[in-house]
């Protein structure tokens, strides 16, 4: 099978390169911070990259109008990569806001932290080297934790998905937010399963389930976004 020339790379899942083309020009690399163009800059240089694997900067836009719409200001992140939806965060909460970070990558961080520390943001970020899991746990342990975050952007193994909804379902507060991107995984939660390549098996078996869990979830408003590879919004609602 021949693949489609591509005019700029699409990891999107728009199915048109104009259209795609059309909003990235228009809407959204003008208005994306210089900072965080230095860090996608930084991520697609280095070869222990795949740049891929970076939040896309459509779905990153819109983390950040929910950020402010919702005036969030203690929020916590598990996957943080080379820190593009970090450094968004870190830039869209108020000065005295914080981030917990988690990933149990120290290496893939290091890439971003000099321009992470450029903008001067870094105060409000502690990075934690660690599976997500027992941070959670260890953070449900006391009960001051509870109900204390106003947000959450889920990033990390997309196995856990469910694992870290029950438990942020508790950090959360009733009214706060959790995201979960690539909640359509390359489009291959529709695909025919002979032909959805490496992105087909387990990661792809566990989205599916995901999504129909999460649909099914009284305790939250839902909308799946298909920006980028898709984001899951959840409001807490009870
Ligand atoms: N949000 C990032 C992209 C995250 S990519 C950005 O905008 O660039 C997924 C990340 O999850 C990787 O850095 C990987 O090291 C991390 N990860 C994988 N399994 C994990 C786990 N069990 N706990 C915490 N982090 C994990
Ligand atoms: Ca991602």
């Amino acid at each position: 099978m021949e693949l489609p020339t591509r005019i700029i790379p699409n990891p999107h899942l728009l199915q048109s390169d104009d259209l795609l083309k059309h909003i990235m020009e228009t809407t959204v690399y003008p208005r994306e911070p210089q900072v965080l163009k230095e860090l996608r800059d930084a991520t697609a240089k280095d070869p222990r990259c795949r740049a891929m694997m970076a939040t896309a900067p459509d779905a990153g836009q819109f983390v950040a109008l929910l950020l402010k719409l919702t005036g969030a200001k203690k929020t916590i992140e598990l996957g943080v990569f080379t820190g593009y939806s970090l450094l968004l965060t870190a830039l869209t909460i108020p000065q005295d806001g914080k981030i917990t970070a988690i990933d149990t990558n120290r290496e893939f961080y290091e890439i971003g932290l000099p321009v992470i520390q450029k903008a001067g943001i870094g105060h409000k970020i502690e990075f934690i080297e660690s599976e997500a899991l027992p941070v959670l746990d260890e953070l449900l342990k006391k009960e001051a934790n509870e109900g204390s975050y106003d947000f959450a952007y889920v990033d990390a193994d997309k196995l856990n998905y469910w694992n870290y909804h029950e438990r942020l379902m508790k950090l959360v507060k009733v009214g706060g937010i959790i995201v979960y991107d690539n909640t359509l995984w390359g489009g291959s939660v529709a695909a025919d399963p002979a032909t959805v390549g490496h992105r087909g098996g387990a990661v792809t078996q566990s989205t599916i389930q995901f999504n129909k869990s999460i649909a099914a979830d009284p305790r939250v408003d839902i909308s799946l976004a298909p920006l980028g590879d898709g984001i899951t919004v959840c409001r807490r609602i009870y």
